[in-house]
């Protein structure tokens, strides 16, 4: 019996990286997978080439950072399945760049993806939920900037992120009269397009970062969407309010 049998799962950012491989494992457990993406239309097509092949899934492009384009994302998703069950709010944007030199432009984008956008997710997505009268499983991809500061320059995905982590921690509160979980995953480093420019130069930062992993390597996407298929199955039934961290045991170590 597959996991996610009869489940639909919205999957933000879903054309690339750590929501790729969320699609590629929730399709082979049998959910009917929306896959979401901002604009890079050949990814998300490629994504779903790689579904397993009795896979039911459509590639929907919407901003998740403009409201339009959270409510195309829904209806569409609504209009393809006519039901929810599980929200991965993975889609994120990160900038690296001096704190003193930021702009208040791009801290505005980077803040309506990161953080505004999975707030209003939640609260459509539980309209939606209500109406049902069903059980179901919400999913932030956070990170662990949410409670860790980093060697590169990322002030403003950092809180970003700790919004996200404690938005998570007050749904849980919130939604569970309305039989809706709502947990965090906090991802180390995990070798994505986020990040290509650090380990494709292998820069210096680069190099201590994994000097500080006590597996000595990243993680993959695969790592990430295993704790997300946990978290989205009913075996979590009793998980709310609760964040997995995926990080090679990163964040528990201290470098001296
Ligand atoms: P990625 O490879 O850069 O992929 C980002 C995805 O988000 C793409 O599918 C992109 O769509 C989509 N996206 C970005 N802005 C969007 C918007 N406004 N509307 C809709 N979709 C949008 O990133 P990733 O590494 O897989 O990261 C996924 C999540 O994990 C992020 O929230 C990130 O912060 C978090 N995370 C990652 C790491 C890591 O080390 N990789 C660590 C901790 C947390 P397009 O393809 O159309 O651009």
């Amino acid at each position: 019996m597959k996991r996610l049998q009869n489940k639909v799962a919205i999957i933000t950012g879903a054309s690339r990286g750590i929501g790729r491989a969320i699609a590629e494992l929730f399709a082979a457990q049998g959910a009917r997978v929306v896959i979401n993406y901002k604009s890079n239309r050949q990814a998300a097509q490629q994504t779903l080439t790689r579904l397993a092949k009795d896979s039911q899934a459509i590639a929907i492009q919407a901003d998740i950072a403009s409201s339009a384009g959270r409510k195309h994302l829904l209806q569409a998703a609504l209009d393809e399945f006519g039901q929810f069950d599980i929200l991965v709010n993975n889609a994120g944007i990160l900038h690296f760049s001096d704190f003193i030199e930021y702009s208040e432009n791009d801290f505005d984008a980077l803040m309506a993806t990161n953080s505004k956008a999975p707030f209003f997710l939640c609260q459509d997505f539980a309209k939606q939920i209500i109406q049902q009268k069903t059980a179901a499983s919400i999913i932030n991809i956070s990170s662990m900037c949410a409670f860790r500061t980093s060697a590169y320059p990322i002030e403003s995905y950092e809180m970003s992120k700790a919004a996200l982590t404690m938005l998570s921690k007050s749904l849980a509160n919130s939604l569970a009269k309305h039989h809706i979980r709502v947990n965090t995953i906090s991802p180390g480093i995990i070798k994505t397009d986020i990040n290509r420019a650090n380990w494709e130069s292998n820069s210096h930062e680069w190099q201590e970062t994994m000097r500080c992993i006590p597996q000595a390597h990243a993680g993959e996407g695969k790592d990430v969407a295993a704790a997300a298929l946990y978290l989205a199955t009913d075996d979590a039934r009793y998980t709310t309010g609760a964040d997995i961290i995926i990080d090679g045991g990163l964040t528990s170590y201290f470098p001296v």
